[in-house]
């Protein structure tokens, strides 16, 4: 393997020691609230993770695991109180959320100064404007603090994102528009997709769909970050082909150790990041 190994989870577990340090001279615990509803089996592992890495690092993860069928009005009302709680500093609800929910509606009602997944309108408009948000969705965040280690200078760069969604695709793309990158954003309807892929000094791939990557589809020493989380054979694999295109790129992230503990750790961040927002005399 010629190309340098972008390793997330050793980046993320130097994150877990500066914000264990920083939480243990805060004089109370920070404390994030899960909503989970229903039982999707990704989500049931996802929260548990978040839950352990809160756990090590010192903050409560207090999680509100309501059934499948829990109306909108009742969910509403969940966020609410927690919106008002004091003792509450950081608000999530695990998305997917069953279809006869309104994902929006109910992400919307989050207070933007507790909205740690980043999310909400506010914080997503903030981040438009290149302004500063209260909070910036934790994958994306967690990828510009890869990049940065590997790629310190991003103006300029060609960027190419396989996939839109507003949890990934969108809020990076700012990001790296931000950050003065000429950036494309392809989807499921994008045509002639490795035309594109081809001209990315740094490509990255959030579209779920597992090894479609290929050697073909990248430039020579491109930086390749893999958001995507794919079962395959029972084994856990990335939207990119790691073995095939591994001799050609100049860095990239493996699946699993890459961008998933990254995410775990800026949720974290922004969890702290919401006590000491919260205590302004800290
Ligand atoms: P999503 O389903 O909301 O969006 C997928 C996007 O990819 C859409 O814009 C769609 O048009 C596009 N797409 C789908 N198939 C495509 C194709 N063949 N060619 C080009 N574009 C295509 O997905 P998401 O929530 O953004 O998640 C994407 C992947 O990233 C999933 O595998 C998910 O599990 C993973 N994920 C990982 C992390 C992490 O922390 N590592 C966080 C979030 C999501």
């Amino acid at each position: 393997m010629t190309a340098q190994l972008i390793n997330g989870k050793e980046k993320a577990s130097e994150i877990y020691t500066a914000l264990r340090d920083k939480i243990s001279a805060l004089p109370s615990k920070p404390k994030l609230a899960i909503i989970l509803v229903g039982n999707d089996e990704a989500s049931l592992i996802y929260v548990r993770n978040k839950q352990k890495a809160a756990d090590l690092v010192g903050i409560t993860a207090e999680l509100f695991h309501l059934p499948e069928n829990t109306e909108e009005t009742e969910l509403l009302q969940l966020i609410d109180t927690l919106n008002t709680d004091s003792q509450t500093n950081g608000v999530i609800v695990q998305l997917p959320l069953p279809d006869h929910l309104n994902t929006h509606k109910i992400i919307n009602r989050i207070s933007p100064l507790k909205d740690v997944d980043g999310f909400n309108p506010y914080n997503t408009g903030m981040l438009q404007n290149n302004e500063k948000p209260y909070f910036i969705a934790a994958t994306p965040l967690g990828i510009m603090k890869l990049l940065h280690d590997v790629c310190p200078k991003l103006t300029g760069k060609n960027v190419v994102i396989i996939g839109a969604s507003l949890i990934v695709g969108r809020p990076l793309a700012t990001l790296l528009l931000n950050n003065e990158c000429t950036v494309t954003v392809t989807h499921i309807h994008t045509r002639f997709i490795e035309e594109l892929t081809r001209q990315a000094d740094i490509l990255i791939a959030a579209c779920g769909v597992a090894k479609l990557v290929k050697q073909d589809w990248i430039k020579q020493g491109a930086i390749l970050i893999d958001v995507g989380i794919n079962r395959e054979n029972g084994r856990i694999c990335g939207d990119i082909d790691f073995e095939d295109v591994k001799d050609k790129a100049s860095a990239l992230t493996p699946v699993p150790g890459g961008v998933g503990p990254m995410t775990v750790a800026m949720l974290l961040q922004n969890t702290v990041n919401a006590y000491l927002l919260q205590n302004p005399s800290l």
